[in-house]
């Protein structure tokens, strides 16, 4: 259980980010979350984290390629609940586009989000972790971390960026009780997935239906999409005391991806 512990998770407006949030705050976390959407869909959803799960939930806009903002996120999870115990680095966007043509701000921007907001963001929520003498940090990988595809240069650089970071911070931290990980999930129906299908039709000259399965799919031996709350799921496990030996870890959940 996560009762009286604070979870800050960046991205947390859809998808998986959402997933995670939902799934802490079953287990009695306070919540913060974070990321970009209409204001009443994200009130919606922060009330009803509130009650279904009888948790206090507060919502912070940080925009994460604003390091400045990003340290406001932290210190305003310490304000409002006293420390950040558990950080999901999750915020991330995806462009699709060969080397040539990829357009130099869609380089900044994925780099800024995908990987150097979780620099910032565990700089400035590790201190509070060391003050309680305990903490989970778990960013939000891929297996595009571990292997790569054509035409995603910045997100595949991210996310192996990602992988480094991770392995860093939990040498850092390794006698102070505290556990950094990243989850390597292979195809998750989100709208992440679904906005690059139309780049992708254009990159190689297909079908939407093409894409799902000879694009998408065809590197998932299970022919299926991970789903947000096995994702989810892998989370709530890092936090638990039984995962407290797992640490500097890259954990795929990607239907044997990874393993051809
Ligand atoms: P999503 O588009 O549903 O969610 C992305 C979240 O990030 C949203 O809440 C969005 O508002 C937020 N965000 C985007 N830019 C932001 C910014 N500048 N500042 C703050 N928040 C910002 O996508 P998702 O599929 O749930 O992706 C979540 C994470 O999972 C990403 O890091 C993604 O790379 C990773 N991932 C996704 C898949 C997949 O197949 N969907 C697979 C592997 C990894």
């Amino acid at each position: 259980t996560l009762a009286g512990k604070t979870a800050v998770i960046t991205g947390s407006t859809s998808g998986i980010g959402l997933a995670y949030a939902k799934a802490l705050a079953a287990e009695g976390a306070n919540i913060v979350i974070n990321g970009f959407g209409a204001a009443d869909a994200i009130e919606a959803e922060r009330a009803g984290i509130e009650s279904t799960y009888d948790v206090k939930c507060i919502y912070h806009g940080a925009d994460m390629t604003k390091p400045a903002e990003i340290a406001d996120m932290i210190g305003t999870a310490v304000t409002s609940f006293g420390s950040v115990d558990v950080l999901i680095n999750n915020a991330g966007i995806q462009h699709v586009e060969a080397i040539e043509n990829f357009p130099i701000e869609k380089w900044d921007a994925i780099i800024a989000i995908n990987l150097s907001s979780a620099f910032h963001s565990i700089r400035a929520a590790l201190p509070h972790m060391k003050r309680t003498g305990w903490g989970r940090i778990i960013n939000t990988a891929s297996a595009h971390a571990l292997v790569a595809s054509p035409f995603k240069v910045a997100y595949v650089a991210a996310k192996h960026g990602i992988a480094g970071l991770t392995k860093t911070v939990a040498l850092e931290t390794a006698e102070d009780k505290i556990t950094v990980n990243a989850i390597c999930p292979g195809y998750v129906w989100t709208p992440l997935v679904e906005k690059q299908i139309p780049d992708t039709m254009q990159a190689r000259n297909m079908t939407e239906e093409q894409v799902k399965k000879d694009v998408l799919l065809a590197a998932q031996p299970t022919k299926e999409f991970v789903t947000v709350d096995q994702v989810a799921a892998i989370a709530v496990f890092l936090c638990s005391d039984a995962a407290a030996s797992i640490t500097g870890s890259l954990l795929p959940v990607d239907g044997g991806w990874t393993a051809q």
